[in-house]
């Protein structure tokens, strides 16, 4: 099943390497081989991670584009693929490849494998106005969701999702950092019934509004110490000293999760900090699995994602305000008319 994509090229931009910065490049359309499909891309998300790969913070294949919330419609399908048809809207995540062969694979453990592939890291992202994908790692999209507003679902909700679950059940729940991630899981976890409690950089005035906007029970800054104990922390900034801060937050029994790929050094504290059976639990990629009951219950909470667009032209200029913390909800880029 071919689709009519012609000998067009396609536009992306690239890292050249660790410390650079995003180059526009073209390139001649690929192919999809047997079960892939090329995708033509409508959005996708700026995540705080493709600052680690500018950085060089994570191992990441140099040239790449980068970007792991992609939403685009399919143009042609390779040999093989199943599922899925011409024109249909699909989500490319970050996890774009894993063995299946591995004892992470076999144990049900996808996001842990040995020989992952990573989208906008180790294979190329969505920085572009078309990429290719593995089918089997692709979702479909719920309707209710733009093409922007899609976007950040596919890692602030997903990775953010799966945090949820490691926190556990508690109903007091505490975010540090509350960037892309942050204010969609907050919609989900109020959703839920539970209570959120906000934290942002000391005297982000704006951030701590956005948050009670959006229903939190309280929003202060990181260095302030919620009005009750909380039954859970998630930590999105990449800031190791968070950690044992959020861990003086939570209640006996309490559990500290961190969501990002990247961290600062965590300092050391007091060993009665931990004690009372608090613990400390990182989040690493997602699964399939994930990714579809996360893609429903979002469609079921009717959240509204928050979201700063820009043209892919712009894509330096996206990424700063994300390092700098400029944006309220995601930075997403559009890719219309960038051609
Ligand atoms: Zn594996
Ligand atoms: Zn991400």
């Amino acid at each position: 099943m071919t689709g009519d994509v012609g000998k067009r090229g396609y536009h992306a931009m690239i890292f050249p390497a660790p410390g650079q910065k995003l180059q526009p490049i073209d390139r001649p359309l690929p192919i999809p081989s047997a079960g892939e499909i090329l995708i033509e891309i409508a959005a996708c998300g700026v995540c705080r991670t493709d600052l680690h790969v500018q950085d060089g913070d994570i191992p990441a294949h140099y040239p790449i584009v980068p970007g792991h919330e992609v939403i685009g419609r399919i143009r042609q399908i390779g040999p093989g693929v199943t599922g899925f048809q011409l024109d249909e809207r699909v989500g490319v995540p970050w996890l774009g490849f894993t063995c299946g062969t591995c004892d992470y694979c076999l144990r049900g453990e996808e996001n842990l494998c040995d020989r992952p592939q990573f989208t906008g890291c180790t294979r190329d992202g969505g920085y572009a106005s078309h990429i290719i994908a593995d089918a089997r790692y692709c979702f479909l999209i719920p309707a209710r969701f733009s093409d922007a507003e899609a976007a950040p679902l596919l890692c602030a909700g997903l990775i953010g999702w799966r945090a949820l679950r490691i926190a556990g059940e508690g109903k007091r729940l505490g975010l540090y950092g509350f960037g892309a991630a942050a204010h969609l899981l907050a919609q989900i976890a109020l959703w839920q019934g539970r209570e959120v409690y906000a934290f942002t950089k000391p005297g982000d005035q704006a951030g701590q509004d956005f948050a009670r906007q959006l229903g939190c029970q309280w929003a202060g800054g990181s260095d302030e110490l919620p009005p009750v104990a909380l039954d859970a922390a998630i930590i999105f900034a990449a800031i190791g000293p968070l950690v044992p801060i959020a861990l003086k937050a939570v209640r006996k029994g309490g559990r500290v999760v961190c969501a990002g790929i990247h961290m600062s050094d965590i300092p050391g504290f007091p060993y009665a900090d931990l004690w009372g059976e608090r613990s400390i639990a990182s989040v690493a990629n997602l699964t399939r699995q994930d990714g579809i009951e996360f893609l429903a219950a979002a469609d079921q909470a009717g959240i509204h994602p928050v979201v700063e667009t820009f043209p892919l032209a712009d894509a330096n200029i996206a990424l700063g305000r994300v390092r700098d913390g400029q944006t309220h909800g995601a930075a997403v880029l559009i890719m219309s008319g960038a051609f």
